[in-house]
Protein backbone atom coordinates (compact mmCIF):
# COMPACT_ATOMS: atom_id res chain seq x y z
CA UNK A 1 0.00 0.00 0.00
CA UNK A 2 1.59 3.82 -1.02
CA UNK A 3 2.07 5.70 2.12
CA UNK A 4 -0.99 4.65 4.35
CA UNK A 5 -0.47 3.64 7.88
CA UNK A 6 -3.55 1.36 9.05
CA UNK A 7 -3.98 0.41 12.54
CA UNK A 8 -1.43 -2.22 13.98
CA UNK A 9 -2.61 -5.87 13.56
CA UNK A 10 -3.21 -7.16 16.70
CA UNK A 11 -1.55 -10.24 17.43
CA UNK A 12 -3.71 -11.93 20.16
CA UNK A 13 -6.74 -11.81 16.99
CA UNK A 14 -4.13 -12.85 14.72
CA UNK A 15 -3.00 -16.31 16.66
CA UNK A 16 -6.91 -17.11 17.59
CA UNK A 17 -7.49 -17.10 13.85
CA UNK A 18 -9.04 -20.65 13.87
CA UNK A 19 -10.75 -19.90 17.44
CA UNK A 20 -12.25 -17.03 15.17
CA UNK A 21 -13.47 -19.25 12.47
CA UNK A 22 -14.97 -21.96 13.93
CA UNK A 23 -16.60 -19.49 16.50
CA UNK A 24 -18.12 -17.44 13.41
CA UNK A 25 -18.91 -20.31 10.89
CA UNK A 26 -21.26 -21.31 14.22
CA UNK A 27 -23.17 -18.48 13.53
CA UNK A 28 -23.31 -18.60 10.12
CA UNK A 29 -23.43 -22.24 8.97
CA UNK A 30 -23.06 -23.53 5.48
CA UNK A 31 -20.62 -21.55 3.01
CA UNK A 32 -21.47 -18.10 5.01
CA UNK A 33 -17.42 -17.80 6.26
CA UNK A 34 -14.80 -17.85 3.67
CA UNK A 35 -10.69 -17.96 5.39
CA UNK A 36 -9.00 -19.87 2.53
CA UNK A 37 -6.60 -17.25 0.98
CA UNK A 38 -7.42 -17.86 -2.77
CA UNK A 39 -11.45 -17.14 -2.32
CA UNK A 40 -10.09 -13.91 0.44
CA UNK A 41 -9.05 -12.40 -2.35
CA UNK A 42 -11.85 -11.49 -3.87
CA UNK A 43 -12.43 -9.39 -1.15
CA UNK A 44 -8.62 -7.45 -0.65
CA UNK A 45 -9.57 -4.35 -2.58
CA UNK A 46 -12.54 -2.48 -3.18
CA UNK A 47 -12.86 0.49 -6.41
CA UNK A 48 -9.65 2.18 -4.36
CA UNK A 49 -7.37 -0.66 -6.23
CA UNK A 50 -4.26 0.68 -5.57
CA UNK A 51 -4.49 -0.35 -1.97
CA UNK A 52 -5.03 -4.09 -1.20
CA UNK A 53 -5.23 -6.24 1.97
CA UNK A 54 -6.72 -9.66 3.16
CA UNK A 55 -9.10 -9.74 6.00
CA UNK A 56 -8.57 -11.91 8.96
CA UNK A 57 -11.67 -13.98 7.70
CA UNK A 58 -14.79 -13.01 5.76
CA UNK A 59 -18.10 -14.09 6.62
CA UNK A 60 -21.31 -12.94 5.07
CA UNK A 61 -24.34 -13.54 7.00
CA UNK A 62 -28.20 -13.54 5.84
CA UNK A 63 -30.03 -12.40 8.71
CA UNK A 64 -30.02 -9.63 10.83
CA UNK A 65 -30.05 -11.99 14.04
CA UNK A 66 -26.88 -13.26 12.51
CA UNK A 67 -25.13 -9.71 12.10
CA UNK A 68 -26.31 -9.50 15.63
CA UNK A 69 -24.47 -11.76 16.93
CA UNK A 70 -21.17 -11.61 15.00
CA UNK A 71 -20.97 -7.82 16.50
CA UNK A 72 -21.93 -8.48 19.46
CA UNK A 73 -19.02 -11.87 19.96
CA UNK A 74 -16.82 -9.70 18.06
CA UNK A 75 -17.37 -6.61 20.59
CA UNK A 76 -16.79 -8.82 23.23
CA UNK A 77 -13.69 -10.35 22.17
CA UNK A 78 -12.40 -6.78 21.31
CA UNK A 79 -12.15 -8.24 17.30
CA UNK A 80 -12.73 -5.05 14.48
CA UNK A 81 -14.40 -5.66 12.13
CA UNK A 82 -14.88 -3.97 8.49
CA UNK A 83 -18.74 -3.39 6.71
CA UNK A 84 -18.68 -4.42 3.21
CA UNK A 85 -21.50 -4.01 0.44
CA UNK A 86 -20.46 -4.62 -3.07
CA UNK A 87 -16.76 -3.43 -2.79
CA UNK A 88 -17.21 -0.06 -5.27
CA UNK A 89 -16.28 2.30 -3.01
CA UNK A 90 -13.39 4.53 -4.73
CA UNK A 91 -12.10 5.43 -1.03
CA UNK A 92 -10.88 2.59 0.26
CA UNK A 93 -14.16 2.65 2.65
CA UNK A 94 -14.74 -1.16 2.62
CA UNK A 95 -10.71 -2.06 2.95
CA UNK A 96 -10.71 -5.10 4.76
CA UNK A 97 -7.90 -4.89 7.85
CA UNK A 98 -5.47 -7.81 8.71
CA UNK A 99 -6.87 -8.20 12.15
CA UNK A 100 -10.28 -7.33 11.09
CA UNK A 101 -13.64 -9.33 10.27
CA UNK A 102 -14.68 -8.36 6.62
CA UNK A 103 -18.56 -8.57 7.02
CA UNK A 104 -20.02 -8.74 3.31
CA UNK A 105 -23.37 -8.17 3.00
CA UNK A 106 -24.10 -8.86 0.04
CA UNK A 107 -26.68 -12.13 1.00
CA UNK A 108 -28.66 -9.53 2.15
CA UNK A 109 -30.84 -9.15 -1.47
CA UNK A 110 -34.33 -9.42 -1.32
CA UNK A 111 -36.70 -6.19 -1.38
CA UNK A 112 -39.21 -6.56 1.20
CA UNK A 113 -42.02 -4.41 0.64
CA UNK A 114 -42.99 -2.31 -2.18
CA UNK A 115 -45.45 0.30 -0.65
CA UNK A 116 -46.87 2.57 -3.75
CA UNK A 117 -49.61 4.52 -1.44
CA UNK A 118 -46.86 5.39 0.78
CA UNK A 119 -44.01 6.00 -2.19
CA UNK A 120 -41.00 3.70 -0.69
CA UNK A 121 -39.54 0.83 -1.17
CA UNK A 122 -38.18 -1.22 2.00
CA UNK A 123 -34.99 -3.12 1.11
CA UNK A 124 -32.48 -5.77 2.07
CA UNK A 125 -28.43 -3.16 2.19
CA UNK A 126 -27.11 -5.52 -0.56
CA UNK A 127 -29.78 -5.17 -3.27
CA UNK A 128 -28.65 -2.96 -5.84
CA UNK A 129 -29.19 0.59 -6.49
CA UNK A 130 -30.01 -0.07 -9.84
CA UNK A 131 -32.50 -2.79 -8.58
CA UNK A 132 -34.45 -0.65 -7.10
CA UNK A 133 -35.75 0.95 -9.68
CA UNK A 134 -35.86 -1.96 -11.91
CA UNK A 135 -38.42 -3.39 -9.11
CA UNK A 136 -40.98 -0.21 -9.39
CA UNK A 137 -40.59 0.99 -13.15
CA UNK A 138 -43.27 -1.49 -14.58
CA UNK A 139 -45.40 0.74 -12.47
CA UNK A 140 -43.96 4.12 -13.74
CA UNK A 141 -41.48 4.96 -10.76
CA UNK A 142 -38.03 4.80 -10.28
CA UNK A 143 -35.32 5.77 -7.45
CA UNK A 144 -34.14 9.12 -7.79
CA UNK A 145 -30.14 8.78 -6.46
CA UNK A 146 -28.10 7.31 -9.41
CA UNK A 147 -24.49 6.91 -8.69
CA UNK A 148 -22.66 5.32 -12.11
CA UNK A 149 -21.74 2.57 -10.07
CA UNK A 150 -25.76 2.06 -10.01
CA UNK A 151 -25.90 -1.88 -11.65
CA UNK A 152 -22.93 -2.81 -9.09
CA UNK A 153 -23.19 -0.89 -5.86
CA UNK A 154 -25.73 -1.98 -2.84
CA UNK A 155 -28.22 0.60 -1.05
CA UNK A 156 -26.23 0.04 2.07
CA UNK A 157 -23.32 1.24 0.87
CA UNK A 158 -25.18 3.97 -1.23
CA UNK A 159 -26.49 4.99 2.80
CA UNK A 160 -22.94 4.82 4.32
CA UNK A 161 -21.55 6.91 1.72
CA UNK A 162 -24.94 9.18 1.23
CA UNK A 163 -24.04 8.72 -2.48
CA UNK A 164 -25.11 10.75 -5.29
CA UNK A 165 -25.35 11.11 -8.87
CA UNK A 166 -26.40 12.96 -12.31
CA UNK A 167 -30.69 13.85 -10.71
CA UNK A 168 -29.08 14.68 -7.51
CA UNK A 169 -29.47 18.45 -8.50
CA UNK A 170 -32.71 18.30 -8.57
CA UNK A 171 -33.67 15.31 -6.47
CA UNK A 172 -31.15 15.09 -3.19
CA UNK A 173 -28.46 12.74 -2.39
CA UNK A 174 -29.39 9.31 -0.74
CA UNK A 175 -29.83 11.70 2.47
CA UNK A 176 -32.30 13.56 1.16
CA UNK A 177 -33.86 9.77 -0.47
CA UNK A 178 -33.42 7.52 2.74
CA UNK A 179 -36.98 7.32 5.07
CA UNK A 180 -35.87 4.45 7.29
CA UNK A 181 -32.94 2.21 8.46
CA UNK A 182 -32.95 -1.01 10.23
CA UNK A 183 -29.13 -0.84 12.00
CA UNK A 184 -27.26 -3.15 14.34
CA UNK A 185 -24.51 -1.54 16.62
CA UNK A 186 -21.76 -3.01 17.45
CA UNK A 187 -22.73 -4.24 20.37
CA UNK A 188 -25.57 -6.47 18.61
CA UNK A 189 -28.60 -4.12 19.59
CA UNK A 190 -30.82 -3.82 16.40
CA UNK A 191 -32.31 -0.74 16.53
CA UNK A 192 -34.61 1.22 13.73
CA UNK A 193 -34.39 4.88 12.90
CA UNK A 194 -37.09 6.70 10.77
CA UNK A 195 -39.60 5.24 8.65
CA UNK A 196 -42.24 4.90 6.22
CA UNK A 197 -43.40 8.36 7.91
CA UNK A 198 -42.46 11.76 7.09
CA UNK A 199 -40.48 12.87 10.71
CA UNK A 200 -39.51 11.79 14.27
CA UNK A 201 -39.06 13.60 16.93
CA UNK A 202 -35.78 13.66 18.92
CA UNK A 203 -31.92 13.61 17.54
CA UNK A 204 -31.89 13.06 13.67
CA UNK A 205 -29.65 10.04 14.41
CA UNK A 206 -30.70 8.77 10.76
CA UNK A 207 -29.01 11.39 9.15
CA UNK A 208 -26.07 10.84 11.13
CA UNK A 209 -25.91 7.38 10.32
CA UNK A 210 -26.56 8.50 6.24
CA UNK A 211 -22.64 8.97 5.31
CA UNK A 212 -21.52 7.48 8.35
CA UNK A 213 -18.88 4.89 6.15
CA UNK A 214 -20.04 2.17 7.73
CA UNK A 215 -18.71 3.28 11.61
CA UNK A 216 -21.83 3.55 13.52
CA UNK A 217 -23.28 0.83 12.88
CA UNK A 218 -24.46 -2.17 9.89
CA UNK A 219 -27.28 -1.96 8.16
CA UNK A 220 -29.68 -4.51 7.73
CA UNK A 221 -32.73 -3.07 5.88
CA UNK A 222 -33.17 0.37 4.17
CA UNK A 223 -36.36 1.98 3.37
CA UNK A 224 -35.98 4.50 0.24
CA UNK A 225 -38.17 7.16 -0.91
CA UNK A 226 -39.94 6.54 -4.69
CA UNK A 227 -40.81 9.28 -7.41
CA UNK A 228 -42.81 8.92 -10.12
CA UNK A 229 -41.11 9.11 -13.86
CA UNK A 230 -41.39 12.60 -15.37
CA UNK A 231 -43.70 12.95 -18.09
CA UNK A 232 -41.25 14.49 -20.10
CA UNK A 233 -37.23 14.41 -20.14
CA UNK A 234 -35.22 15.77 -22.51
CA UNK A 235 -31.21 16.67 -22.93
CA UNK A 236 -29.47 19.42 -24.13
CA UNK A 237 -25.51 19.04 -25.67
CA UNK A 238 -23.58 22.82 -25.08
CA UNK A 239 -20.17 23.58 -26.34
CA UNK A 240 -18.39 25.88 -24.96
CA UNK A 241 -15.13 27.47 -26.44
CA UNK A 242 -13.24 27.55 -22.39
CA UNK A 243 -14.38 25.79 -19.56
CA UNK A 244 -15.03 29.02 -18.01
CA UNK A 245 -17.53 29.89 -20.38
CA UNK A 246 -19.64 26.52 -19.92
CA UNK A 247 -18.75 27.12 -15.49
CA UNK A 248 -20.08 30.63 -15.70
CA UNK A 249 -23.64 29.02 -17.77
CA UNK A 250 -24.06 26.62 -15.19
CA UNK A 251 -23.94 29.40 -12.60
CA UNK A 252 -26.53 31.78 -14.87
CA UNK A 253 -28.95 28.63 -15.12
CA UNK A 254 -29.01 28.10 -11.64
CA UNK A 255 -29.28 31.63 -10.82
CA UNK A 256 -32.16 32.08 -13.26
CA UNK A 257 -34.06 29.63 -10.83
CA UNK A 258 -33.61 26.50 -13.19
CA UNK A 259 -32.97 23.20 -11.22
CA UNK A 260 -32.66 20.96 -14.08
CA UNK A 261 -32.62 17.05 -13.72
CA UNK A 262 -29.49 17.26 -14.25
CA UNK A 263 -26.16 19.37 -15.75
CA UNK A 264 -23.12 17.41 -16.36
CA UNK A 265 -19.77 19.35 -18.04
CA UNK A 266 -16.52 17.35 -19.09
CA UNK A 267 -13.65 19.21 -20.41
CA UNK A 268 -11.81 18.39 -23.92
CA UNK A 269 -9.47 15.41 -22.83
CA UNK A 270 -12.72 13.76 -21.57
CA UNK A 271 -14.99 14.79 -23.98
CA UNK A 272 -12.61 13.05 -27.12
CA UNK A 273 -11.97 10.10 -24.78
CA UNK A 274 -15.70 9.63 -24.67
CA UNK A 275 -16.38 9.94 -28.25
CA UNK A 276 -13.97 7.93 -29.22
CA UNK A 277 -15.35 4.83 -26.48
CA UNK A 278 -19.40 5.36 -27.27
CA UNK A 279 -19.44 7.34 -30.29
CA UNK A 280 -22.14 9.79 -28.31
CA UNK A 281 -22.23 12.56 -31.45
CA UNK A 282 -20.36 14.94 -28.97
CA UNK A 283 -18.82 18.39 -30.57
CA UNK A 284 -14.86 17.93 -30.90
CA UNK A 285 -13.79 21.08 -31.41
CA UNK A 286 -14.89 22.62 -27.94
CA UNK A 287 -12.86 22.81 -24.89
CA UNK A 288 -16.06 21.97 -22.33
CA UNK A 289 -19.17 20.19 -22.87
CA UNK A 290 -22.35 20.55 -21.01
CA UNK A 291 -25.23 18.37 -20.86
CA UNK A 292 -28.44 19.50 -19.43
CA UNK A 293 -31.57 17.70 -18.78
CA UNK A 294 -34.84 18.75 -18.27
CA UNK A 295 -37.76 17.13 -16.77
CA UNK A 296 -41.72 17.41 -16.08
CA UNK A 297 -44.35 18.00 -18.06
CA UNK A 298 -43.85 18.59 -22.02
CA UNK A 299 -45.02 22.33 -21.60
CA UNK A 300 -42.65 23.18 -19.44
CA UNK A 301 -39.55 21.61 -20.10
CA UNK A 302 -39.77 22.90 -24.03
CA UNK A 303 -40.26 26.31 -22.03
CA UNK A 304 -36.82 25.74 -19.49
CA UNK A 305 -34.98 24.55 -22.87
CA UNK A 306 -35.95 28.14 -24.69
CA UNK A 307 -34.65 29.75 -21.12
CA UNK A 308 -31.26 27.63 -21.42
CA UNK A 309 -30.64 28.30 -24.74
CA UNK A 310 -30.65 31.81 -24.62
CA UNK A 311 -28.77 31.43 -21.18
CA UNK A 312 -26.31 28.84 -23.00
CA UNK A 313 -26.13 31.84 -26.34
CA UNK A 314 -25.44 34.59 -23.93
CA UNK A 315 -22.35 32.69 -22.33
CA UNK A 316 -21.05 32.14 -25.89
CA UNK A 317 -21.94 28.62 -26.49
CA UNK A 318 -20.67 27.31 -30.03
CA UNK A 319 -23.37 24.24 -30.45
CA UNK A 320 -26.35 23.51 -29.03
CA UNK A 321 -28.02 20.45 -29.31
CA UNK A 322 -31.60 19.56 -28.52
CA UNK A 323 -32.64 15.78 -28.28
CA UNK A 324 -35.89 14.58 -30.31
CA UNK A 325 -36.30 11.23 -28.91
CA UNK A 326 -35.81 9.03 -26.16
CA UNK A 327 -32.77 7.10 -28.08
CA UNK A 328 -30.68 10.62 -28.61
CA UNK A 329 -31.30 11.76 -25.15
CA UNK A 330 -29.80 8.49 -23.95
CA UNK A 331 -27.08 8.75 -26.56
CA UNK A 332 -26.05 12.34 -25.13
CA UNK A 333 -25.90 10.60 -21.95
CA UNK A 334 -23.69 7.62 -22.96
CA UNK A 335 -20.53 9.26 -23.09
CA UNK A 336 -21.16 10.99 -19.95
CA UNK A 337 -21.91 7.66 -18.62
CA UNK A 338 -19.05 5.99 -19.95
CA UNK A 339 -16.94 8.88 -19.11
CA UNK A 340 -14.67 7.00 -16.58
CA UNK A 341 -13.97 3.37 -18.49
CA UNK A 342 -13.29 6.08 -21.42
CA UNK A 343 -10.85 7.82 -19.79
CA UNK A 344 -9.34 4.40 -18.77
CA UNK A 345 -8.77 3.96 -22.08
CA UNK A 346 -6.14 6.28 -23.02
CA UNK A 347 -4.24 5.80 -20.11
CA UNK A 348 -2.44 2.79 -18.44
CA UNK A 349 -3.58 4.35 -14.90
CA UNK A 350 -6.03 6.98 -13.74
CA UNK A 351 -6.84 8.63 -10.16
CA UNK A 352 -10.38 9.20 -9.82
CA UNK A 353 -10.78 12.60 -7.07
CA UNK A 354 -13.94 14.15 -5.99
CA UNK A 355 -13.85 17.22 -4.16
CA UNK A 356 -16.55 19.74 -3.89
CA UNK A 357 -16.88 23.43 -4.55
CA UNK A 358 -18.82 26.53 -4.63
CA UNK A 359 -19.96 26.62 -8.06
CA UNK A 360 -18.65 30.39 -8.86
CA UNK A 361 -15.18 29.23 -7.90
CA UNK A 362 -15.09 26.25 -11.39
CA UNK A 363 -13.16 28.74 -13.36
CA UNK A 364 -10.98 29.64 -10.50
CA UNK A 365 -10.59 25.81 -9.47
CA UNK A 366 -9.97 24.78 -13.07
CA UNK A 367 -7.03 27.28 -13.73
CA UNK A 368 -5.46 25.45 -10.31
CA UNK A 369 -5.66 22.47 -12.10
CA UNK A 370 -4.04 23.46 -15.05
CA UNK A 371 -1.39 24.90 -12.76
CA UNK A 372 -1.14 21.77 -11.01
CA UNK A 373 -1.13 19.27 -13.84
CA UNK A 374 1.91 20.98 -15.71
CA UNK A 375 4.01 21.35 -11.89
CA UNK A 376 3.23 17.13 -11.86
CA UNK A 377 3.79 16.48 -14.84
CA UNK A 378 0.28 14.37 -15.41
CA UNK A 379 -2.77 14.82 -17.71
CA UNK A 380 -6.26 15.30 -15.63
CA UNK A 381 -9.67 14.92 -17.62
CA UNK A 382 -12.32 16.23 -15.96
CA UNK A 383 -16.05 15.40 -15.40
CA UNK A 384 -17.86 17.16 -13.16
CA UNK A 385 -21.72 16.87 -11.81
CA UNK A 386 -21.23 20.95 -12.61
CA UNK A 387 -24.98 22.03 -10.74
CA UNK A 388 -23.52 20.49 -7.55
CA UNK A 389 -20.24 21.94 -8.00
CA UNK A 390 -18.82 18.13 -7.52
CA UNK A 391 -15.74 17.34 -9.75
CA UNK A 392 -14.44 14.17 -10.45
CA UNK A 393 -11.16 14.96 -12.12
CA UNK A 394 -9.54 12.20 -13.28
CA UNK A 395 -5.41 12.57 -13.27
CA UNK A 396 -3.69 10.33 -15.62
CA UNK A 397 -0.79 8.30 -14.39
CA UNK A 398 1.36 4.75 -15.20
CA UNK A 399 1.24 2.84 -12.12
CA UNK A 400 4.23 0.88 -13.51
CA UNK A 401 6.47 3.69 -13.65
CA UNK A 402 8.22 4.36 -10.30
CA UNK A 403 7.06 6.93 -8.06
CA UNK A 404 3.83 8.05 -10.22
CA UNK A 405 1.33 6.76 -8.11
CA UNK A 406 2.82 8.47 -5.25
CA UNK A 407 3.06 11.93 -7.80
CA UNK A 408 -0.63 11.54 -9.04
CA UNK A 409 -1.88 11.18 -4.68
CA UNK A 410 0.19 14.29 -4.10
CA UNK A 411 -1.06 15.78 -7.19
CA UNK A 412 -4.82 14.96 -5.74
CA UNK A 413 -4.52 16.11 -2.39
CA UNK A 414 -3.39 19.09 -3.55
CA UNK A 415 -6.49 19.41 -5.53
CA UNK A 416 -8.75 18.39 -2.72
CA UNK A 417 -7.09 21.25 -0.73
CA UNK A 418 -7.31 23.63 -3.56
CA UNK A 419 -11.73 22.99 -3.34
CA UNK A 420 -11.03 23.66 0.29
CA UNK A 421 -9.12 26.70 0.01
CA UNK A 422 -11.96 28.07 -2.17
CA UNK A 423 -14.44 27.05 0.40
CA UNK A 424 -15.69 23.96 -1.14
CA UNK A 425 -14.87 20.43 0.56
CA UNK A 426 -13.12 17.46 0.65
CA UNK A 427 -15.94 15.27 -1.24
CA UNK A 428 -18.90 15.51 -3.05
CA UNK A 429 -19.92 11.74 -2.76
CA UNK A 430 -16.99 8.97 -2.57
CA UNK A 431 -16.43 9.58 1.26
CA UNK A 432 -13.38 9.70 3.26
CA UNK A 433 -12.41 6.71 3.57
CA UNK A 434 -8.63 6.06 3.85
CA UNK A 435 -8.26 7.71 0.70
CA UNK A 436 -8.75 11.50 2.33
CA UNK A 437 -8.49 10.86 6.22
CA UNK A 438 -5.52 12.21 6.27
CA UNK A 439 -6.34 15.59 4.55
CA UNK A 440 -9.57 16.52 7.26
CA UNK A 441 -7.42 18.03 9.14
CA UNK A 442 -7.27 20.63 6.09
CA UNK A 443 -10.85 21.08 6.45
CA UNK A 444 -11.57 20.54 10.18
CA UNK A 445 -10.52 22.37 13.70
CA UNK A 446 -9.73 19.71 16.04
CA UNK A 447 -12.57 20.95 17.92
CA UNK A 448 -15.03 19.89 15.05
CA UNK A 449 -13.17 16.43 14.74
CA UNK A 450 -13.16 15.77 18.43
CA UNK A 451 -16.97 16.49 18.17
CA UNK A 452 -16.98 13.85 15.68
CA UNK A 453 -15.33 11.24 17.12
CA UNK A 454 -18.00 12.26 20.24
CA UNK A 455 -20.73 10.62 18.29
CA UNK A 456 -18.41 7.94 16.83
CA UNK A 457 -17.67 7.20 20.79
CA UNK A 458 -21.57 7.11 21.74
CA UNK A 459 -22.20 4.71 18.98
CA UNK A 460 -18.57 2.17 18.99
CA UNK A 461 -17.33 2.89 22.41
CA UNK A 462 -14.44 0.64 21.30
CA UNK A 463 -13.76 1.97 17.68
CA UNK A 464 -13.76 -1.86 16.71
CA UNK A 465 -16.15 -0.98 13.38
CA UNK A 466 -14.31 0.29 10.33
CA UNK A 467 -11.11 1.44 12.10
CA UNK A 468 -8.55 3.76 10.44
CA UNK A 469 -11.36 5.13 7.88
CA UNK A 470 -12.57 8.70 7.96
CA UNK A 471 -10.34 9.94 11.38
CA UNK A 472 -6.01 10.04 10.98
CA UNK A 473 -6.55 9.40 14.44
CA UNK A 474 -9.27 8.07 17.16
CA UNK A 475 -8.59 8.58 20.69
CA UNK A 476 -9.95 6.41 23.26
CA UNK A 477 -13.18 8.28 24.19
CA UNK A 478 -12.45 9.34 27.38
CA UNK A 479 -9.15 11.06 25.90
CA UNK A 480 -10.93 13.19 23.85
CA UNK A 481 -9.69 16.81 24.08
CA UNK A 482 -6.29 16.07 24.36
CA UNK A 483 -5.20 15.83 21.43
CA UNK A 484 -3.83 19.40 19.38
CA UNK A 485 -3.07 20.44 15.51
CA UNK A 486 0.34 21.70 15.31
CA UNK A 487 1.24 24.08 12.47
CA UNK A 488 -2.42 22.58 10.58
CA UNK A 489 -0.77 18.80 10.94
CA UNK A 490 -1.05 16.26 13.19
CA UNK A 491 1.54 15.62 15.73
CA UNK A 492 1.31 11.86 14.49
CA UNK A 493 5.11 11.32 12.68
CA UNK A 494 4.06 7.17 12.33
CA UNK A 495 0.87 8.54 10.03
CA UNK A 496 2.43 9.39 6.32
CA UNK A 497 0.17 12.43 4.75
CA UNK A 498 -0.56 11.20 0.97
C1 LIG B 1 -17.10 3.15 -11.73
C2 LIG B 1 -17.60 3.76 -10.45
C3 LIG B 1 -18.44 4.85 -10.51
C4 LIG B 1 -18.92 5.43 -9.34
N1 LIG B 1 -19.78 6.48 -9.44
C5 LIG B 1 -20.29 7.02 -8.32
C6 LIG B 1 -21.21 8.10 -8.41
O1 LIG B 1 -21.60 8.54 -9.49
N2 LIG B 1 -21.67 8.61 -7.26
C7 LIG B 1 -21.30 8.12 -6.04
O2 LIG B 1 -21.77 8.62 -5.03
N3 LIG B 1 -20.42 7.11 -5.93
C8 LIG B 1 -19.92 6.53 -7.03
N4 LIG B 1 -19.04 5.49 -6.93
C9 LIG B 1 -18.59 5.04 -5.58
C10 LIG B 1 -19.40 3.88 -4.97
O3 LIG B 1 -20.08 3.15 -5.98
C11 LIG B 1 -20.39 4.38 -3.92
O4 LIG B 1 -19.69 4.95 -2.84
C12 LIG B 1 -21.32 3.29 -3.39
O5 LIG B 1 -22.30 3.82 -2.54
C13 LIG B 1 -20.60 2.19 -2.61
O6 LIG B 1 -21.53 1.13 -2.42
P1 LIG B 1 -21.00 -0.35 -2.16
O7 LIG B 1 -22.16 -1.23 -1.94
O8 LIG B 1 -20.07 -0.76 -3.22
O9 LIG B 1 -20.24 -0.12 -0.78
P2 LIG B 1 -18.79 -0.62 -0.35
O10 LIG B 1 -17.77 -0.12 -1.29
O11 LIG B 1 -18.82 -2.08 -0.11
O12 LIG B 1 -18.65 0.12 1.05
C14 LIG B 1 -18.60 1.51 1.08
C15 LIG B 1 -18.66 1.96 2.55
O13 LIG B 1 -19.92 1.63 3.08
C16 LIG B 1 -19.80 0.81 4.23
N5 LIG B 1 -20.93 -0.12 4.15
C17 LIG B 1 -21.28 -0.90 3.08
N6 LIG B 1 -22.39 -1.58 3.37
C18 LIG B 1 -22.76 -1.23 4.64
C19 LIG B 1 -23.83 -1.60 5.50
N7 LIG B 1 -24.77 -2.47 5.12
N8 LIG B 1 -23.87 -1.04 6.73
C20 LIG B 1 -22.94 -0.15 7.14
N9 LIG B 1 -21.91 0.22 6.36
C21 LIG B 1 -21.82 -0.31 5.12
C22 LIG B 1 -18.42 0.19 4.12
O14 LIG B 1 -17.88 -0.10 5.39
C23 LIG B 1 -17.64 1.29 3.44
O15 LIG B 1 -17.20 2.23 4.38
C24 LIG B 1 -18.54 4.90 -8.08
C25 LIG B 1 -17.70 3.79 -8.02
C26 LIG B 1 -17.23 3.23 -9.19
C27 LIG B 1 -16.33 2.02 -9.08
Amino acid sequence: MSGLAMPKPDAATLSRRAEIVADLARIVPGEGVVDAVNEMRAFESDGLTAYRQLPLVVVLPETTAQVSKILKYCDERGIRVVPRGSGTSLSGGALPLEDAVLLVMSRFNAILDIDFMNRCVVAQPGVTNLGITRAVEEDGFYYAPDPSSQIACSIGGNVAENSGGVHCLKYGLTANNVLGVEMVLMNGEVVRLGGKHLDAEGYDLLGIMTGSEGLLGVVTEVTVRILRKPETARALLIGFPTSEQGGQCVADIIGAGIIPGGMEMMDRPAIHAAEDFVQAGYPLECEALLIVELDGPGVEVDHLIGLVEAIALRNGSTTCRISTSEEERLRFWAGRKAAFPAVGRISPDYYCMDGTIPRKELPRVLAGMRELSQQYGLRVANVFHAGDGNLHPLILYDANLPGELEKAEAFGADILRLCVKVGGVLTGEHGVGVEKRDLMPEMFSQADLDQQMRVKCAFDPNHLLNPGKVFPQLRRCAELGRMHIHAGKMPFPDIPRF
